[in-house]
């Protein structure tokens, strides 16, 4: 296994960008999918705004170094990310927030429809955001339906205004096809907003070809812009006159005019509400550029080379036997992770932790193992495998430090 990760390394196109992060020597870090690795360039960034811009230039700075653009520029970076043309996607907020604006905003364009439908199991913020819009809109214009993700399709009809998915389920890994459940969608009328935290940034996305109305996604994870990063929202251009509910000043049209009156700016710049948050903006803006030149299926191929490796050390060491595996094999269905489901799952986690190997557990009973193809490497799978082979053998879940959990797993 070692000397096959070695040659995988070598020849690994893609491995020099490793570089690139600051990363403890002495872990593996298989957590990309829940923070990203810190890119030396953010650091740098953040000390540069921090200590010329806003230190030296003071308010200045707003047009000076055009902190005034920032969520425009910065969603420019990422367009071409996740297959959107220029003028669609804004960097802002979080994704609770946008799906707040973006939930609201399918259902104004679909009215006579009521039904928000979302897959059983998925991100729970999702669902929470969309009972509260059903608590204030009343059912007779909101309502969820919850489905399991594979009925989705049959469950779409006259009454669906909205369908709502993560491309990537973030409990198991598994990926499900943005075209053809848009197509769907679209054909039952509705409209489809994808939620992209674990598929941007470790794989092509195709917005505009999948014909997507809205999608959000996350700043933190794949992008590596830091914790509470700022995230993001798209927004196709023929939806860009919808009206959204957080009509904040920095959606006016003109926010510094100061009129009483609210009048909504000019594409996706109204989905904006308020002054963006500059310091997580800058390390967003430089982390970002980690990703100048690199070719998105260059990247796609090395993450599935990395599950790939994971999932066949898991087969031949016999190590898979001891798991339900929530992942599945077909690359097509794949997201950027291995989930794998055990009874003793949270002692599991901690053990692989304590030995160096840096995973997370999600509740109930999931182990998840992150494979960020921009600095995970090889070798990282081969330690992730004789680490995870030495906790099973010597029991090491069972230590009683490990009975309690604490607030953020
Ligand atoms: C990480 C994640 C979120 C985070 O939501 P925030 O509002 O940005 O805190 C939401 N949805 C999914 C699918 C996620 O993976």
């Amino acid at each position: 296994m070692r000397d096959g990760a070695q040659i995988h390394d070598a020849n690994d196109r893609l491995a020099p960008l490793r570089s690139l992060f600051d990363l403890p020597p002495d872990k593996v870090y298989l957590d990309g999918i829940s923070l990203g690795a810190m890119p030396r360039v953010a650091c740098a960034a953040v000390q540069q705004v921090m200590l010329q811009q806003w230190a030296g230039d003071l308010i200045a700075s707003w047009n000076k170094h055009d902190w005034i653009d920032l969520p425009r520029i910065v969603g420019e970076q990422i367009a071409p990310l996740v297959g959107a043309a220029s003028g669609q996607v804004l960097c802002a907020d979080t994704i609770s927030v946008n799906l707040f604006k973006l939930l609201a905003s399918a259902l104004e364009l679909r009215p006579g429809r009521s039904v928000i439908l979302l897959a059983e199991n998925d991100f729970p913020t999702d669902g929470y955001i969309a009972q509260g819009l059903a608590h204030m809109l009343g059912n007779d214009r909101c309502q969820l339906r919850r489905v399991p993700a594979t009925k989705l399709e049959e469950a779409l009809d006259g009454d669906t205004a909205v369908l709502l998915l993560s491309e990537v389920n973030y409990r198991s890994g598994e990926r499900y096809s943005m075209r053809e459940l848009t197509r769907a969608a679209h054909e039952a009328g509705a409209l489809a907003i994808w939620n992209l935290a674990h598929s941007a940034g470790a794989m092509p996305v195709y917005l505009d070809a999948c014909k997507a109305d809205f999608a959000v996604g996350c700043g933190s994870k794949f992008f590596n812009g830091g914790p509470g990063a700022p995230g993001f929202l798209y927004v196709a251009e023929r939806h860009q006159n919808v009206v959204q509910p957080l009509s904040g000043w920095f959606g006016h049209r003109h926010p510094f005019s100061f009129e009483e009156r609210y009048r909504a700016g000019e594409g996706v710049q109204r989905f904006q509400a308020w002054t963006p948050p500059i310091l997580s903006m800058a390390a967003m803006h430089a982390a970002l550029r980690v990703f100048d030149g690199v070719n998105l299926d260059t990247l796609r191929s090395k993450s599935l080379a990395l599950t790939d490796a994971f999932l066949d050390g898991l087969q031949s060491s016999g190590i898979a036997a001891e798991f339900r595996c929530l992942t599945p094999r077909d690359h097509t269905r794949r997201g950027s992770q291995v989930s794998l489901a055990h009874e003793q799952g949270w002692g599991i986690s901690q053990a692989l932790i304590e030995r160096g190997v840096i995973v997370d557990f999600r509740a109930p009973d999931i182990v998840r193992f992150g494979f960020a193809p921009l600095y995970n490497r090889f070798a990282d799978v081969a330690t992730a495998l004789s680490t995870l082979q030495s906790v099973l053998d010597e029991r090491a879940y069972e230590d009683a430090r490990y009975a309690a959990c604490p607030a953020v797993t």
